[in-house]
C-alpha cells in the first residue's frame, strides 16, 4: 500500500526499528548497512522496514540507508515547529533531516517526561504538519493490566492522543503494553488480538466522527496497527500473523540485523 491509500486491502506490515537510546556511529552505521544490504540483495520481501535510531545518528544513517527503500524515523518530535525549547527537536527539522515517520507517545517518554495524552496528541499533529507518520503509542501498565483495565486505558489513550487529521496514510497504531516493553513477557495471542481489534474499532469511531462510520471503518481497515513488547525471532510469527496486526515496533531486537530481519520475515 502507499501512504495516500485507503483501499480496504490489508496493509503491508510495517516492521519498525525503535533504537531508543543506543548506538554510537560505528554500531548504528554498521547495523544500517547491513540491513540496507539485505533489502538490496533480497528485493521486495512484502514487508516494509523502518528505523529509528537516535538523533545524533538520523543523518548518518539517511545516507547509509539512502535507496534502499528502508524508510528513516524518529523517536519524537516537540509539538512546535521551532523557538526557545532546549534540547527538543522538532517534526519540521526531522523532515528536513528525510525522516518520514517520528514515534509519540512511547511509554518510556509518557514516564519519563510526564507526556499526556494531550502532549501527545500534539506532537502527533505536530508531525502530521510536517508531512511525517506518526507513530501513535498506547498501551497499558501491569497495574493497569492485573486490574482489568487493559481495554478502558488503551480506549483512553486512543481518544486522547489521536489529533484531528489523522488518516491511514499519516498514522499508525503501536499498541505497546509497558508491562511487555524489555521484559521478555508477551501477552498471549488472544489478549493481542483482542486489543487489536478494539484499537481497530476505536479508530474507525474516531476518524468517522463527521464523515460516517463508513468512512471512519475504511480508513481503520487501511491503517497499519503494530505489537511492540519483547517480540524476537522465536515468538514473532505467532504475534505478528495475527488478525489486526500490521506489523511490529522493535526495541531490543532491532539492534541486532539478523534478528530484526528474522522478525520481518515471520510478519508474512
Ligand atoms: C519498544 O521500546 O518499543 C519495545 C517494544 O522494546 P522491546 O522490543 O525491547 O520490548
Amino acid at each position: 500500500m502507499q501512504a495516500g491509500d485507503t483501499m480496504t486491502v490489508t496493509p503491508r506490515p510495517l516492521i519498525a526499528g525503535n533504537w531508543k537510546m543506543n548506538g554510537l556511529r560505528e554500531d548504528g552505521l554498521a547495523l544500517a548497512r547491513a540491513l540496507a544490504e539485505r533489502v538490496r540483495s533480497t528485493g521486495d520481501a512484502g514487508f516494509d522496514m523502518l528505523v529509528c535510531p537516535p538523533f545524533t545518528l538520523l543523518a548518518e544513517i539517511g545516507l547509509a540507508i539512502d535507496g534502499s527503500g528502508i524508510a528513516l524515523g524518529a523517536q519524537d518530535c516537540h509539538q512546535e515547529q521551532q523557538g526557545a525549547h532546549t534540547g527538543d527537536v522538532s517534526a519540521a527539522m526531522l523532515n528536513d533531516m528525510g525522516c518520514r515517520y517520528a514515534i509519540v507517545g512511547h511509554s518510556e517518554r509518557r514516564s519519563d517526561h510526564a507526556e499526556t495524552d494531550a502532549v501527545v496528541e500534539s506532537k502527533a499533529g505536530a508531525a502530521h504538519r510536517q508531512g511525517l507518520v506518526a507513530i501513535v503509542c498506547v498501551g497499558e501498565t501491569g497495574d493497569e493490566r492485573d486490574s482489568g483495565a487493559t481495554l478502558s486505558v488503551v480506549t483512553r489513550q486512543l481518544a486522547g492522543s489521536l489529533p484531528d487529521g489523522a488518516s491511514a496514510s499519516n498514522t499508525v497504531i503501536a499498541y505497546e503494553p509497558v508491562w511487555a516493553i524489555g521484559t521478555g513477557r508477551t501477552p498471549c495471542p488472544d489478549d493481542v488480538a483482542e486489543v487489536h481489534a478494539l484499537v481497530r474499532d476505536r479508530v474507525a469511531a474516531k476518524l468517522g466522527l463527521g464523515k460516517g462510520r463508513g468512512e471512519g471503518e475504511a480508513q481503520a481497515r487501511a491503517m497499519r496497527i503494530l505489537y511492540g513488547g519483547s517480540v524476537n525471532p522465536s515468538n514473532a510469527a505467532e504475534l505478528l500473523t495475527l488478525d489486526d496486526v500490521n506489523g511490529a515496533l522493535v526495541g531490543g531486537a532491532s539492534l541486532k540485523a539478523d534478528d530484526f530481519w528474522s522478525i520481518a520475515e515471520r510478519s508474512l
